[in-house]
């Protein structure tokens, strides 16, 4: 049976350790690109956050999950993303307007 690890990420979407249980050697409890606290679990439901999978011979880069599979509310990455966009939505309604709308 396919199993994953625990990732282990920083609020800003860095992964600091895709394989926290396997490697625990590499864990950080800091970010090293942005110095913020990382963190394995679901800060709502406090399940751990899909990491690697296990025995896959793929290097295939590990892409963080946008939603918790346990409570379905968004990571932390997620919600800075999507906070990013409405931002910039709200910027863009001063843009010059397309004719084509
Ligand atoms: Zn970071
Ligand atoms: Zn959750």
């Amino acid at each position: 049976m396919a199993e994953y690890d625990v990732a282990q990420i920083c609020p800003n979407r860095h992964v600091a350790n895709d394989m926290h249980i396997d490697f625990p050697e590499f864990n950080k409890d800091f970010c090293e690109k942005c110095g913020e606290k990382t963190i394995t679990q679901c800060p709502s439901c406090e399940k751990p956050i899909r990491g690697r999978l296990r025995e896959s011979m793929s290097l295939s880069k590990f892409e963080p999950p946008a939603f918790c599979r346990f409570c379905g509310k968004v990571f932390p990455w997620t919600e800075r993303k999507i906070i990013a966009a409405f931002e910039l939505a709200r910027l863009s309604q001063f843009a010059p307007k397309n004719s084509y709308f």
